[in-house]
């Protein structure tokens, strides 16, 4: 079974369309949040994220806040600015599929947590100390999460009682062993100083990870956000990938 990953999508459907095109064929879709936020395309990328196949989705804090579940006073100045506009823009059937997602998902060999297992919304998973901790939230084999908009892998050694860091900086693609937390990296806004979209795929026949990215068309969304009078700083950011 080929699984898409994807994270961090932020109203991005440029970004979505191509890593779509990209990915070709597989057979289920786990999205890890933050569908909304940052970019001008909220109703459009919800609409074909939900439009996958076997889809499997949670909530991330943009899409709470899009929805009034966070205090918009918990983001900075301009991203409180794009959650108010995201908020004005959403359908109400949008609204109404972001609220009813779940902060968490279990399944067979799989959890999936925004942030971590530990904490699904906010925690973001930045070390091995956090990383540590988390596997201790969890039951299944491997833990999927997003948030950071950093693609890494953290794994826990038979014989050290730290988790491991594996970034994909000289590999692309890992065969699994259990257990490991696994970041795709962000579809929409990659912080990572790489620009183009990032995603994963996972390979359940074969225990194998493999790390995507791919360019796509930025000026595009840029123009797009200029157009919505988004925030500048969030338009310059999507070039540099920070
Ligand atoms: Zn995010």
């Amino acid at each position: 079974m080929r699984a898409l990953v994807i994270s961090d999508i932020h109203a991005n459907l440029t970004a979505l369309e191509t890593v779509l095109a990209d990915a070709n064929s597989f057979d289920v879709t786990w999205c890890l949040g933050d569908l909304v936020g940052y970019g001008p395309n909220p109703n459009e990328c919800i609409e074909r994220i939900r439009s996958l196949p076997n889809l499997q989705c949670i909530m991330g804090n943009h899409d709470a806040a899009a929805v009034g579940f966070i205090d918009v006073d918990a983001f900075n100045p301009d991203a409180r600015k794009t959650v108010l506009w995201t908020q004005e823009t959403l359908t109400p059937v949008n609204k109404q599929y972001l609220r009813n997602l779940p902060e968490r998902i279990n399944l067979e060999h799989i959890t999936l947590a925004h942030g971590s297992p530990y904490k699904p919304i906010w925690e973001y998973l930045l070390d091995t100390r956090a990383a540590t901790v988390s596997f201790e939230c969890f039951d299944t084999p491997y833990c999927l999460v997003g948030h950071t908009h950093l693609p890494v892998l953290f794994y826990l050694p038979d014989d050290r009682p730290t988790a491991q860091l594996v970034v994909p900086e000289h590999v692309s693609q890992m065969t699994l062993a259990p257990r490991a937390i696994l970041n795709p990296g962000s579809l929409g806004q990659p912080r990572d100083h790489d620009p183009r979209a990032a995603y994963a795929i996972l390979d359940l026949d074969n225990y194998t990870w493999e790390w995507h990215r791919v360019n796509y068309n930025i000026p595009e969304v840029q123009e797009r956000m200029r157009h919505e009078n988004l925030p500048e700083r969030h338009i310059a950011r999507l070039s540099a990938g920070w």
